[in-house]
């Protein structure tokens, strides 16, 4: 029992890391020099390691790039990891905006008769969706601008359900990072290099530790076997759904 009890606590919390599109929603939007497709995927890889590194255990929501999982799907791989938080990468397509901003369910959503997220998961996000983009922001402080956070509600798919069909289906906060503006030169630039890259996966590193803290001391494990066993990917190419 003690020793049950001694596991739970020094069992790092998963974060499930859901690089955007392709999806029902399509295949997202493009700058010059980068997709969206190819710039979630590069900072989530990276951030996979980072996260790792710092003693989290991580899930991903596809195995490669241009594999196409639905919203929904992205989400049940999170409840299905029991994931502490889920952190859904996108970049913008908005004219003369730029910067990085976050997006969170503040109000139930509907998707068919589904109902979500639930009240608890609601009330769990209002509180930790600000910690996060307070610590993502001042890390990207002078390299991109703060945008804010805003409901998901606000969001072209979130408008059409009361929420994103991500957060509707999440058993966990889900916070979803619009990292850069694609049709934004500057933020092109940003994104496509890779001092740009490994400032946004810093950022994105310390938004998850000013959200969920790990439990105090880990034990020594070795990085590779945590890597392989945790960097599992779920919902990759040969695993039927
Ligand atoms: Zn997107």
């Amino acid at each position: 029992m003690i020793l049950f009890a001694l596991i739970l606590l020094t069992t790092p919390p998963v974060i499930c890391i859901d690089p955007g599109h392709p999806s029902e929603v399509g295949p997202g939007t493009r700058g010059k020099k980068i997709t969206e497709i190819q710039a979630a995927w590069k900072v989530g890889l990276a951030l996979r390691t980072q996260l790792e590194q710092r003693g989290y255990r991580v899930v991903m929501t596809k195995g490669k790039p241009l594999e196409k999982v639905t919203n929904k799907l992205r989400a049940e791989i999170a409840n299905a990891a029991r994931a502490t938080l889920m952190l859904r990468l996108h970049c913008d397509y908005a004219p003369g905006e730029t910067g990085c901003g976050t997006f969170i369910a503040t109000q139930q959503g509907t998707d068919g008769k589904f109902r979500g997220p639930s009240p608890g998961v609601l009330s769990e996000v209002g509180k930790l969706g600000p910690l996060f983009h307070a610590a993502m922001s001042a890390e990207l402080k002078g390299f991109l601008r703060d945008r804010g956070q805003h409901p998901d509600s606000q969001s072209a798919v979130g408008s059409k359900h009361g929420a994103l069909i991500g957060s509707i289906h999440c058993k966990m906060p889900s916070i979803l990072v619009e990292m850069c503006v694609l049709n934004s030169a500057g933020d092109e630039a940003f994104i496509t290099g890779k001092k740009g890259q490994a400032i946004m996966v810093k950022a994105l590193a310390a938004g998850v530790q000013a959200t969920i803290p790990l439990r105090g001391k880990l034990p020594q494990i070795d990085g590779d076997k945590v890597g392989k066993k945790s960097g599992d990917i779920i919902g990759g190419g040969k695993r039927g759904r």
